[in-house]
């Protein structure tokens, strides 16, 4: 699967994420496979240095937005600050099988993965193709 999103888009994130001890995160936005925005929100988590948790009033009204016409939210990003961009085993917890975009910056860079449901029904991570333009 490929998704498309600008460079200029990957990297703000990319710099959102820079030199930050606390995992960023935010939403992606757009249409089918192409991310054209991004939404910055808060970190509620308790342990932000080590987990993620979206302000859910941003979350509402990105879906609020959607339903009104607005871009889809196609899923979110977020940072590790001192790990790989791949999903951790908290992120496996977190997720739930429903194709949504996970967006994870690492030392690395960024890589884009798709939670989805695997033959058994658990869920599984599938890296996508990330395409910038
Ligand atoms: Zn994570």
């Amino acid at each position: 699967m490929k998704v498309r999103i600008s460079r200029s888009l990957l990297e703000q994130i990319v710099h959102l994420a820079a030199r930050q001890a606390v995992e960023v995160c935010g939403l992606l936005l757009g249409e089918g496979r192409r991310i054209t925005a991004i939404l910055p929100a808060a970190n509620v988590a308790l342990d932000p240095a080590r987990h993620f948790e979206l302000d859910p009033a941003i979350l509402i009204a990105a879906h609020r937005a959607a339903r009104q016409g607005g871009p889809a939210v196609l899923g979110h990003y977020h940072s590790h600050p001192s790990g790989r961009a791949e999903p951790s085993r908290t992120d496996v917890e977190c997720a739930r099988p429903d194709g949504t975009l996970w967006l994870i910056v690492g030392g690395e860079g960024a890589r884009l993965w798709v939670a989805q449901a695997g033959e058994d029904g658990n869920l599984r991570f599938i890296e996508a193709d990330l395409a910038t333009e």
